[in-house]
């Protein structure tokens, strides 16, 4: 983020992250979900945000849990809103670096209107989607990036539905920082992160994340490439033109077997919503959050 941090700068140890009360994550083993809470650990300390300076906004779901297990502020808040309190903190207290999460569901589906229009904002913020192709915490329904054809107790014949394509949706929405990464792929997944919180704008990552206990016949995301290192795939990530086709390959060959991994675009000249704002004077240099604690404050 190009807003200064609260803090002042000093070295950060990932363990900092790590709540006393409940340090151990009750996922199930083998899910995906630990892959983001590592990566998360790891990149925090890099981008130099202190716990006290970072803010973890979750929506409903086994990825909801990630604010128990990680220890910053936290608002856990209702299905498929994440994103609309992001946004809310970040325009009141721009120097917090704000991370919102959520599943596929709660991020595609039923947030999936503010996910279009956040990303239309560039809002300036990190949203980490989990992305196991299922709802998990309420037992295996189909989800909005379920394969066509995928069996579950809402689907017992099979889906008829096509998935979304996340990463498409996000570039033509208007998001400045596009990815897929996956838990099985932590060295990526945590530099990826880290260029996420790093980068000024609406930062989205759709993090594989698999369910060995729900989505059983799921993938398990590997082998991966990462397109940004394989001869295979020729593209710059800041041209928009450029991004769709690599973009388009990895949303089809995803339901194929093959799972394709990286940064599509990136357009780091855009300025963020937040700064559009100071811009044009409607977002004061200090906190707005500090005004409601004032109780000298003279508003106008
Ligand atoms: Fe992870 Fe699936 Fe278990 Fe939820 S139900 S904790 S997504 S493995």
């Amino acid at each position: 983020s190009a807003f200064s941090a609260i803090g002042e700068e000093r070295e950060i140890d990932r363990n900092e992250y790590t709540p006393e009360i409940e340090p151990q994550p009750t996922w199930c083993p083998g899910c995906g979900d630990f892959g983001v809470l590592k990566a998360l650990k790891g990149a925090l300390p890099e981008v130099g945000r202190t716990p006290e300076e970072t803010l973890l906004v979750t929506g409903i779901g086994c990825s909801g849990k990630l604010n128990s297990y990680l220890d910053s502020y936290g608002f856990h808040t209702i299905h498929g809103r994440s994103l609309p309190v992001a946004r809310a903190a970040k325009l009141a207290n721009p120097g917090v670096e704000v991370v919102a999460a959520g599943g596929d569901g709660d991020g595609y589906g039923i947030g999936g209107n503010h996910f279009m229009h956040t990303a239309r904002e560039n809002h300036d913020m990190t949203y980490v989607v989990f992305n196991n192709e299922i709802f998990g915490l309420t037992k295996g329904q189909t989800s909005p990036t379920s394969p066509k054809g995928h069996k579950s107790k809402t689907q017992p014949h099979g889906s008829a539905k096509s998935p979304i394509r996340p990463l498409s949706l996000s570039l033509t929405s208007g998001a400045s920082f596009v990815a897929r990464t996956a838990a099985v792929n932590p060295n990526q997944a945590q530099r990826i992160l880290k260029e996420a919180m790093e980068h000024d704008g609406f930062a989205h990552i759709d993090f594989l994340t698999q369910c060995p206990t729900w989505n059983k016949d799921a993938k398990q995301y590997v082998p991966y490439t990462d397109i940004n290192e394989s001869d295979d795939y020729d593209f710059d990530p800041t041209n928009r033109a450029d991004a769709q086709e690599p973009m388009r390959e990895t949303e089809d060959k995803l339901y194929e077997g093959e799972v394709l991994t990286g940064v599509y675009y990136r357009d780091d000249e855009r300025p963020s919503y937040q700064q559009e704002k100071q811009q044009i004077g409607e977002m004061p240099d200090e906190p707005l959050a500090e005004r409601y604690f004032d109780d000298d404050y003279e508003w106008e």
